[in-house]
């Protein structure tokens, strides 16, 4: 039972013009696909075959190959699901009111969560995580994330940005931070919501 690459809810221009359409289709048909395969290559004939995803980053003591490619194959799928052309605006309910809790306010965590991306140093991703019914921000590098116990940050991952260059370079070159700005229009809270009740 390989992983497959997931197909996406919209299209590749769906995103536009904060992401666009060419970056979208090389990061999904080229990069995430690469993840996949060279996944599925360095579990073969392990104890991690048939092994949920999850199950196969948390397990400590990954190998490069695992490390990079299960955090590259997981990283990707959460980044897609928590996008939507129907996103942006500010989350509400429990999403919203946990947010408050941990920040202070929604401008609070968006101010907190776009340093933690800006200043990644290199390729990484910043979070949002549920952490023993918390919410908590943190960065990682290359394609490590929050459920790696080599990562650093704890907790499990609801929200994520893609910072390395391929997520933004086509449009935004060394801009970063105006990615990251664009990037809130396209989240989709409803979505980090069902993350968030899924990580209870
Ligand atoms: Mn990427």
């Amino acid at each position: 039972m390989a992983f497959e690459l997931p197909k996406l809810n919209y299209s590749y221009d769906a995103l536009e013009p904060h992401i666009d359409a060419r970056t979208m289709e090389i990061h999904h048909s080229k990069h995430h696909a690469g993840y996949t395969s060279k996944l599925n290559a360095a579990i073969e004939g392990t104890s991690d075959e048939g092994k949920s995803i999850e199950d196969i980053i948390s397990g400590g003591n990954l190998s490069a190959g695992v490390r990079n490619n299960g955090g590259g194959f997981y990283n990707h799928t959460l980044f897609w699901d928590i996008m939507s052309p129907n996103g942006g605006g500010t989350p509400t309910g429990e999403l919203a009111s946990k947010i408050d809790e941990a920040f202070g306010s929604f401008e609070d965590f968006k101010t907190k969560f776009s340093n933690a991306a800006a200043t990644q140093f290199g390729s990484g991703w910043a979070w949002l995580c549920w952490n023993d019914g918390k919410l908590e921000v943190c960065s990682t590098p290359n394609q490590d994330n929050p459920l790696m116990s080599e990562a650093g940050c704890g907790g499990t991952p609801i929200l994520g940005i893609d910072v390395w260059e391929h997520a933004y370079y086509l449009n935004y070159q060394n801009r970063r931070p105006d990615y990251i700005n664009a990037f809130f229009n396209v989240v989709d809270w409803n979505k980090v919501a069902e993350h968030m009740n899924n990580a209870k």
